[in-house]
This record gives C-alpha cells, sequence and structure tokens, in this order.
C-alpha cells in the first residue's frame, strides 16, 4: 500500500508512529530472518536489558545497550518502511521486551499501518504486558526456564512463589488468546535436568500451546560457567520429549536443535 492509498486510520498510525509514538529503546535490527517467526519473512527487532541474567543466554551483549549504541526512532522506521512488502512480519525480542511498555503503542501502530504479522518473545515473567500486547500481535513464544524453585539459578530477583504466580497468570492468558503460543525450554542441565523438571513445568503451558525443548548450545553462552556445560544430545532430547508425552498425554512437544 502506498502511502497516498492509506485511509485516514493508516495515516494517523503512521503519522503517530514517525512523531515517536510507542517510543522504546530499539537495541538492534536484522532486515530478514527465515526460521525466528513459523511461517513468516520477518524482521527483527532487538530491545535491550534483561531480568534475568540466564547464564547461557546468547544474547548477553545486550544486557547494557544504551545511549549512542540505541538505533534511533527515524532510523527504526526507515528500516521497516524500506521491507514493507517484502516482509510478511516483525519478531519482537530481546533482551527482553517486557521491560518497554512502548513497545505496546508502537506494536498497534506497526499493525494499523504495515499490516504485519508482529511476535513476541518474551521470559512471560510479566502478565500485565502480556495481557496489554496480546490484541496486537499474533504469535507468543514464551521462554520457559525451570521450576520456579530454579528460576534463582537464571538470575531471578523474585521468589518462588511470586515466579509461579506469574507464570500462572501468563498462562491462563494465553489459553484464552487468539495469537499461536508456543512455549520452549532451553535445556540447560543445571536448570532443567530431566523429565520429572519437564513435567513439573508443563503446569504453566496451556494444552493448546506448541511445547519445544530446544538444545542448549554452550559455545554461544555469554556466562563462562555455562560454557563448561555439557549439551543433552538431539537422541537424548528426543528421548525425552517421547517420555514427556506419554507421561502427560500431550502431543504438542517437540525438539528444536538448531541455535
Ligand atoms: S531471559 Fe532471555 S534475554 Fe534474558 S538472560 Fe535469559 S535468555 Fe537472555
Amino acid at each position: 500500500m502506498t502511502f497516498s492509498a492509506m485511509s485516514a486510520t493508516d495515516i494517523s498510525a503512521a503519522s503517530a508512529l514517525e512523531k515517536g509514538a510507542g517510543s522504546f529503546p530499539c537495541a538492534g535490527f536484522q532486515g530478514t530472518t527465515l526460521i525466528d517467526f513459523p511461517g513468516c519473512v520477518a524482521s527483527i527487532i532487538f530491545t535491550p536489558g534483561c531480568n534475568l541474567r540466564c547464564p547461557y543466554c546468547h544474547n548477553g551483549a545486550l544486557f547494557t545497550v544504551e545511549g549512542d549504541e540505541l538505533m534511533p526512532h527515524e532510523a527504526l522506521q526507515e528500516e521497516l518502511a524500506k521491507r514493507h512488502g517484502f516482509i510478511d512480519g516483525i519478531v519482537i525480542t530481546g533482551g527482553e521486551p517486557s521491560l518497554h511498555p512502548g513497545l505496546v503503542a508502537f506494536a498497534r501502530g506497526v499493525k494499523e499501518r504495515y499490516n504485519l504479522e508482529i511476535k513476541l518473545d518474551t521470559n512471560g515473567l510479566d502478565p500485565a504486558f502480556v495481557r496489554a500486547m496480546l490484541p496486537h500481535v499474533d504469535y507468543v513464544a514464551i521462554d520457559l526456564k525451570t521450576t520456579p524453585e530454579r528460576y534463582y539459578l537464571l538470575g531471578a530477583q523474585a521468589g518462588a512463589g511470586a515466579i509461579r504466580e506469574r507464570l500462572r497468570e501468563t498462562g491462563r492468558l494465553l489459553a484464552a488468546a487468539a495469537a499461536r503460543v508456543e512455549y520452549r525450554t532451553t535445556m540447560y542441565p543445571p536448570a532443567v535436568d530431566g523429565v520429572d523438571t519437564l513435567v513439573a513445568m508443563l503446569e504453566f503451558v496451556p494444552p493448546s500451546a506448541d511445547f519445544y525443548l530446544q538444545r542448549f548450545i554452550a559455545r554461544n553462552a555469554w556466562s563462562e560457567e555455562a560454557r563448561k556445560n555439557a549439551s543433552f544430545e538431539p537422541a537424548q532430547l528426543e528421548a525425552m520429549a517421547l517420555e514427556l508425552r506419554r507421561r502427560t498425554g500431550r502431543d504438542r512437544i517437540y525438539v528444536r536443535t538448531y541455535s
């Protein structure tokens, strides 16, 4: 759609976007991905900061991006405008996007202006943010780390009780959502040591959601401690997924091995 063909609502959304409505710090932009948004050719927007410090995180460089390192709002808008008609969607990821409430207005504006599909990646620890984003997103991917009692291993400041309540609330919201939903767990052995832990974690995963066991890739971890850990082999993950399906009766459980 050209700018001249836009409706009054489109123009208002475009204008609001150009004026910086829905401002948030953008730590990076990737023009095209074929693998991060199932079924979509998408661009990726990276946000800075995180409320966890997972030792295996691949995006440790995003923890402290600020000031001149951030991408100006106008440059981000130009990148999106350039790709209009080529990409189907955008992925909003981090870091942890829920630290940036301006993303709600941004997502609404992008959807209205470009009619793009939007995927949100989040750790699900801020259900209020998930609730606010849901009307504007088409796909939600929740990084479920481990059982609440072990979130301290990922640097959580909140206690197990608070983590449990937040994950339950996020699960309730997503169970009722129109968006496609996946949960995924990086199989980092200190945090997820086997099927018993996975069975306990499934309490938080709506039965309608896909659940992926993702291979932990040590070489990409920001923490030296994590890089010393061995990964489960793909065959071990497949055996765990099989056992998990058998024990829980759920069939939407898969293994993802790409890094
Ligand atoms: S929640 Fe995600 S971005 Fe944050 S530290 Fe963990 S893996 Fe990295």
